[in-house]
């Protein structure tokens, strides 16, 4: 199953019909595609959530569905023969899966080309640690991930460049913010025409 098959799957099994709701959904697939969440996982967790616990408002699908699937992760990993206790390591968090910046030139085997003109879009590389070479032989073909000692060679600077994201992003936040409070107590600008008359 492809990300698509399951975007597909998900509209249809929560009765989503319209086209701006195809568009939503696609866009789901690529950021839980892009955080690490494989097709197979999502596909049984939309199946899970529909019969025992269906979110009401859109806003909540993704949410739910990471969460449905995490806590099936650990639950096989506890069943399973997988390595490690999942909380020990620093780099993954528990979820053999590390997000690292996009770089120029690194093209996924989905065919996405991942650009580092601007480091903004994360994609999932496998850890390093136990679980992440646990994981490594156990993803389907489609959607095989590159592990994080290659991802390294390619982009040696991830870490300075996600700090260096963060960092962006903070400030976006913070000068948006400032700029609709005073937005908020000045009101609209006046046209030239309005300050003359
Ligand atoms: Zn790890």
């Amino acid at each position: 199953m492809t990300h698509a098959d399951w975007a597909r799957h998900h509209t249809r099994l929560f009765g989503m019909f319209s086209d701006a709701e195809a568009d939503m959904v696609a866009h789901w697939a690529a950021l839980l595609a892009n955080e690490g969440f494989a097709a197979d996982e999502l596909a049984a967790a939309s199946e899970w959530l529909v019969v025992h616990d269906p979110p009401k408002w859109r806003d909540k699908h993704c949410d739910r569905l990471k969460e449905r699937v995490l806590s099936q992760r650990v639950l096989s990993r506890s069943v399973g023969p997988r390595p490690d206790d999942p909380g020990t390591c620093c780099l993954c968090g528990g979820s053999g899966m590390v997000s690292v910046p996009g770089c120029a030139g690194l093209v996924t085997r989905s065919g996405a080309t991942l650009d580092g003109a601007e480091p903004w879009s994360l994609f999932a590389v496998l850890c390093r640690c136990a679980l992440g070479r646990w994981l490594r032989p156990r993803q389907g073909d489609e959607n095989r991930r590159l592990t994080l000692d290659d991802y390294e060679k390619l982009n040696p600077d991830w870490r300075q460049q996600l700090e260096r994201r963060g960092r962006l992003l903070r400030q976006r936040g913070e000068v948006g913010d400032l700029t609709r409070s005073v937005d908020a107590v000045l009101g609209a600008l006046k046209t030239k025409r309005e300050v003359k008359s």
